[in-house]
């Protein structure tokens, strides 16, 4: 039950955009199906930039790491997705204090979630990233209050969000670029719900690596 700290959201990073890089054409794929195609690009070249950054200057401490990330993503990252994830990562910098135990998990994701709505008014249903975010945070509160370490609450997440992401399927977008198609994006899955679900499941991998 070790908590979380500098070095394992460095390594989240790192797993992160090692992840976004083999998945790329496959959300490339799904942007093309709803959006723009440019989905895969924009997540692989967004993290391949937060890891060099990261290892020219490694912060020391969770928040310092996730500021660090909100910055490259808002500058480096184009479309709908890098103001969000960009926005999602300064909330979760300003809820980080220290180093987090299976509580601070949940408020993490909490306060990125409430970026991402800030940013981009969208609700449950409506085809986005929130579908993912959503009931990940639900399993992670969860998980957290039967009292699962960290590791298991951000593992707890990564599943809820991968089953969002599915769930993305029968919807209709109404938010984003996605909207555009009006019935004819229902049957495919959304590209940022199936990025949240991997980034989140590179947070539970560096979380198990670091237990
Ligand atoms: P763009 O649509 O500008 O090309 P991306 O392809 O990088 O941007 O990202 C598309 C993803 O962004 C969508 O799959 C969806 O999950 C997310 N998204 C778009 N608009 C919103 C919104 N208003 N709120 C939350 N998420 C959104
Ligand atoms: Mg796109």
């Amino acid at each position: 039950m070790t908590n979380l700290d500098a070095a394992w959201a460095n390594d989240w990073m790192h797993r992160a955009s090692a992840l976004l890089t083999e998945h790329r054409m496959e959300l490339i794929d799904l942007d093309r199906a709803i959006g723009d195609g440019d989905h895969g690009e924009n997540m692989a070249r967004g993290f391949g930039f937060v890891v060099q950054r990261l290892d020219d200057n490694p912060p020391d401490d969770v928040a310092g790491v996730f500021k660090l990330v909100a910055q490259t993503l808002m500058s480096k990252v184009g479309g709908a997705a890098g103001p969000l994830y960009g926005t999602a990562f300064i909330r979760a910098a300003k809820a980080a204090e220290g180093d987090l135990d299976s509580a601070a998990v949940v408020a993490v994701c909490e306060a990125a979630l409430e970026g991402i709505v800030v940013r981009g008014k969208a609700t449950t249903g409506e085809k986005t990233m929130v579908d993912a975010w959503t009931p990940a945070i639900d399993a992670a509160r969860t998980a957290s209050e039967a009292g699962k370490g960290p590791a298991e609450t951000f593992r707890a997440a990564a599943d809820g969000a991968s089953r969002g992401a599915e769930e993305t399927i029968a919807m209709q977008a109404t938010k984003g670029r996605a909207s555009y198609l009006g019935e004819r994006s229902v049957g495919h899955q959304d590209p940022g719900a199936t990025s949240t679900a991997y980034l989140l499941s590179a947070a539970a991998d560096a979380a198990e690596a670091a237990n």
